[in-house]
């Protein structure tokens, strides 16, 4: 009887797998079909737009571009369903144009619409980065919008680990030189050097929410000293994830100024963040979300 059992585990294995495989193919080829514009059945990309605040008054300072897709049938996926997919198709610069071309419209229209303009943060994959078009793709596409470098600010994650002199290295210098400034994303989670912040031009470095989640645990050190290299590297820090007024105030004690997480807004579909973010124009007291503390 066991071994049958284990024959009738391993039949259900092989079913489980084919049934993944099928999946994972059919994804494939929407995802496909979707960054090719070919077929309005595989649903759309819907971009969410989550606040950057100043963690003193809590006054909205920016957002950060977040990719869902409305599948059809399963509804609205997170990148993390969808993303190893982009990747593994090699689709990444597809999906990273599609959404810096959402991006740009969008707040093209938001201006039109005479709507707060707050800076928009995009994330790019490493294959974005290694095209040497992009700069060019970026800066055309600002300015047939008419819409300032300023505005726009590009993530990478530190993962990415950029090479110098690379055509990576040539479209970081020329994006921060026409003014679209450089975030390194997920920072705390990989092994930056000094070296390497001093030579690509960063302006901002975001703590990732790991970092943010070990202040529970009262280890305060790490924090500390990302502040002090960056006081000295002159570079910007904004802690992601945060969820708590606690992990803010200590953050702020310990001399972060920006922030990003749940306790001031989670990610929100473009309708709104529009409303409730971008609506508020007149006095700074009207951009908190939470008040300051
Ligand atoms: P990321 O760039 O580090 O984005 C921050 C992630 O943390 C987002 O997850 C956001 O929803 C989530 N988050 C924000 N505040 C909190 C919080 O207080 N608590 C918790 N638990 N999570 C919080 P999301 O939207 O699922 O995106 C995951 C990752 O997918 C992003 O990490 C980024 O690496 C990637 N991604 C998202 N959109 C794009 C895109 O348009 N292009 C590319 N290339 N990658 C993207
Ligand atoms: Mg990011
Ligand atoms: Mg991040
Ligand atoms: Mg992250």
């Amino acid at each position: 009887a066991a071994k049958a059992a284990g024959g009738m585990q391993a039949l259900a294995f092989q079913t489980d797998m084919r049934i993944e495989v099928a999946r994972r193919f059919t994804l494939t080829s929407q995802i496909r079909q979707l960054l090719g514009n070919e077929n309005p059945d595989v649903g759309r990309l819907e971009i969410c737009y989550q606040p950057l605040v100043d963690l003193r008054s809590g006054e909205v300072v920016g957002a950060e571009a977040l990719v869902r897709w409305l599948h059809p049938e399963m509804g609205l996926l997170a990148p993390d369903a969808f993303l190893g997919l982009v990747s593994s198709n090699r689709l990444d610069a597809e999906l990273d144009s599609a959404v810096l071309r959402d991006v740009l419209t969008q707040m093209a229209r938001w201006r039109d619409q005479g709507l707060r303009v707050l800076p928009i943060s995009v994330n790019l994959t490493r294959d974005s980065l290694d095209d040497p078009r992009l700069a060019d793709q970026v800066l055309a596409a600002l300015s047939s919008l008419e819409l300032p470098a300023s505005l726009l600010h590009l993530e990478i994650t530190e993962h990415h680990q950029l090479s110098a002199d690379t055509p990576a290295e040539r479209t970081l210098q020329v994006l921060d030189a026409a003014g679209v400034q450089i975030y390194l994303d997920d920072y705390g989670t990989g092994y930056t050097s000094l070296e390497y912040l001093h030579r690509f031009p960063i302006r901002m470095l975001k703590l990732d929410r790991s970092v943010v989640t070990s202040l529970d645990g009262g280890q305060v050190q790490l924090v500390a000293a990302v502040n002090a290299m960056a006081v000295t590297l002159d570079l910007e820090i904004l802690a992601e994830g945060i969820e708590t007024q606690e992990q803010r105030e200590q953050l702020l004690a310990l001399g972060i100024r920006y922030g990003q997480g749940y306790l001031f807004s989670h990610p929100l579909p473009v309708a709104d963040f529009a409303k409730s973010v971008l609506t508020t124009a007149d006095s700074a007291g009207a951009d908190r979300i939470v008040p300051a503390g």
